[in-house]
């Protein structure tokens, strides 16, 4: 049997909890067997890849792709936003690259949040250049409160409101990503 998580992030606190590991877990099961459908015919003739957006999307990548039941490659770009760490400028620059090219394979794209949809809308727009066959967009969470573009998201995980969250990868100062849930600091 696997071991307990360790007492400090077993609890929630000092975050309220917006989704349980256990609703998190179900919802990425759903979004799995829904790309399996989606991808089982093209996956037979033409290369997928899927690539995750470091560092935030790690849990979720990890987890989603253990759903998904046709051949795929993994993939990681970095990205990073220029200005303040909690407010988007829209600047955005590779910190590190893909490690093939994606010329003529369909792409999956996996994100943990679209906030003001500046990151994802300069990463596509990037990857686009690169003669995909096809590219998607699969993001764990949505804020459209915030949104400054219109992204169209292909699989969603949520919808949540104007709250900065954390956990289940997401960080606060790089701090609180291996929290299994998804929380926000109460009162903010
Ligand atoms: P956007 O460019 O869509 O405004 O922001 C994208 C990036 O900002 C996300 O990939 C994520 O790294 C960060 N971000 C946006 N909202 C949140 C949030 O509520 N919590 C955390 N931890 N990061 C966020």
């Amino acid at each position: 049997m696997a071991a307990p998580p360790p007492a400090w992030n077993r609890s929630p606190a000092p975050f309220a909890e917006l989704f349980s590991a256990e609703v998190i877990a179900a919802r990425v099961a759903e979004i799995g067997a829904q790309i399996t459908a989606e991808y089982a015919p093209l996956s037979q003739t033409t290369d997928v890849v899927v690539i995750g957006v470091l560092k935030g999307s790690v849990m979720f990548l990890a987890d989603l792709v253990r759903h998904i039941g046709v051949p795929i490659f993994m993939d990681f770009i970095g990205i990073s936003s220029y200005g303040d760490a909690t407010v988007s400028s829209g600047v955005v620059r590779i910190t590190q690259d893909l490690s093939r090219p994606i010329e003529g394979k369909h792409v999956i794209i996996v994100e943990d949040i679209v906030d003001t949809g500046h990151t994802v809308h300069y990463l596509m727009e990037n990857l686009a250049t690169r003669r995909p066959a096809s590219i998607k967009l699969c993001s764990l969470l949505h804020k459209p409160d915030r949104a400054e573009r219109q992204i169209e998201i292909d699989y969603l995980g949520f919808t949540i409101p104007n709250k900065f969250v954390v956990g289940y990868g997401l960080d606060v100062s790089q701090q609180y990503r291996n929290l299994p849930f998804i929380g926000y600091v109460q009162g903010v």
